[in-house]
């Protein structure tokens, strides 16, 4: 049977992207400029690769729909250290809920940008850039849960500063986007 990707790719133009759908539910109140610089991150190192980002805000409480994934910024390490040093996100699927945990304060301080969770705009366009490669690692995970953590780069069990904020962005390793379940267009 001919896909509809297949189909695409006969007819000359490019497949519809997947777009995966982000419940943001933020602790730590970051500034929208940080906020905004992290999804613009995200966009542009998963965008080539065919994946496109919805977001809304949302709350702890509150039920998910189906096939949306839950990104909580956290004020506080509360998913405890991974062997390689301090862990800046994590990922989990329960139940078929998915929900992405990023230590702000962490990623600020190996992006040293540690005031941009208060102030001052070049700390927050750094706080934002790193924000945005934290949150890609961990989507990478979801849509390729195959793929193993990289010696380097944005896929490394730990990352560094340069790979967090410097430019060129570190490449993102996303090949082949596969649907992460059956049901995610529900
Ligand atoms: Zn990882």
């Amino acid at each position: 049977m001919l896909g509809s990707a297949s189909l695409c790719v006969l007819l000359g133009i490019a497949a519809p992207p997947l777009e995966l759908r982000l419940v943001m539910i933020d602790f730590v109140r970051i500034a929208p400029q940080v906020s905004g610089g992290m999804l613009e991150e995200a966009r542009r190192l998963l965008g080539p690769k065919g994946v496109g980002l919805l977001t809304r805000q949302g709350t702890a409480a509150e039920q998910r729909l189906p096939g949306e994934v839950g990104v909580l910024l956290l004020s506080e390490r509360s998913r405890g250290k991974s062997r390689g040093g301090q862990r800046l996100g994590a990922i989990q699927t329960t139940a078929g809920v998915t929900t992405i945990w990023i230590d702000v304060p962490a990623v600020a301080s190996v992006a040293e940008a540690n005031r941009g969770l208060h102030c001052c705009s070049a700390e927050m366009r750094r706080l934002g850039l790193a924000l945005g490669r934290v949150l890609t690692h961990e989507l990478v995970h979801l849509l390729d849960p195959a793929l193993a953590h990289t010696r380097n780069g944005l896929m490394a069990a730990r990352v560094d500063r340069a790979t967090l904020v410097d430019d060129p962005a570190p490449d993102t390793p996303l090949r082949i986007v596969k649907r992460p379940n059956s049901d995610w267009d529900n």
